[in-house]
């Protein structure tokens, strides 16, 4: 379910710039900045400005988006100089995964070598 925005999700206030944060990336639809904690040298999250609660809210209404994700992270590492070296583009979706955050994002990974998935 897309919303335009929960007032008490962090990541809508984020996206609304009420927070202050520093936007590596903005477009129309997504904006992206590094993550408070750092699991690698490039740490950023790309996220949509309307609230999806998470990877697995999403359907084929979602196609556009999706890619614009997408898209921002390449253009993110690419920029970062990412290309050759590599990069992981994740999201997580409830406990097992890890999932914190209950609104869409995409975790860019890069910049030293990443360990094993799962
Ligand atoms: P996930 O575990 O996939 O839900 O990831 C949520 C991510 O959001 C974690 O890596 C957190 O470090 C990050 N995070 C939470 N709050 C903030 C914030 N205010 N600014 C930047 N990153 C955040
Ligand atoms: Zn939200």
């Amino acid at each position: 379910m897309t919303q335009e925005l929960e007032q008490d999700c962090i990541f809508c206030r984020i996206a609304a710039g009420e927070l202050g944060t520093a936007f590596v990336y903005e477009s129309d639809s997504v904006v992206a900045f590094d993550d408070l904690v750092p699991q690698a040298k490039t740490h950023v999250l790309v996220i949509p400005r309307s609230h999806v609660s998470s990877v697995a809210a999403v359907s084929r209404e979602h196609d556009a988006l999706l890619g614009e994700l997408v898209a921002a992270a390449n253009s993110i590492a690419k920029a970062r100089g990412l290309e050759e070296t590599g990069y992981r583009v994740l999201a997580n979706h409830g406990p097992d995964a890890g999932q914190t955050v209950f609104h869409l994002h995409v975790h860019l990974l890069g910049g030293n070598a990443l360990g094993p998935l799962g």
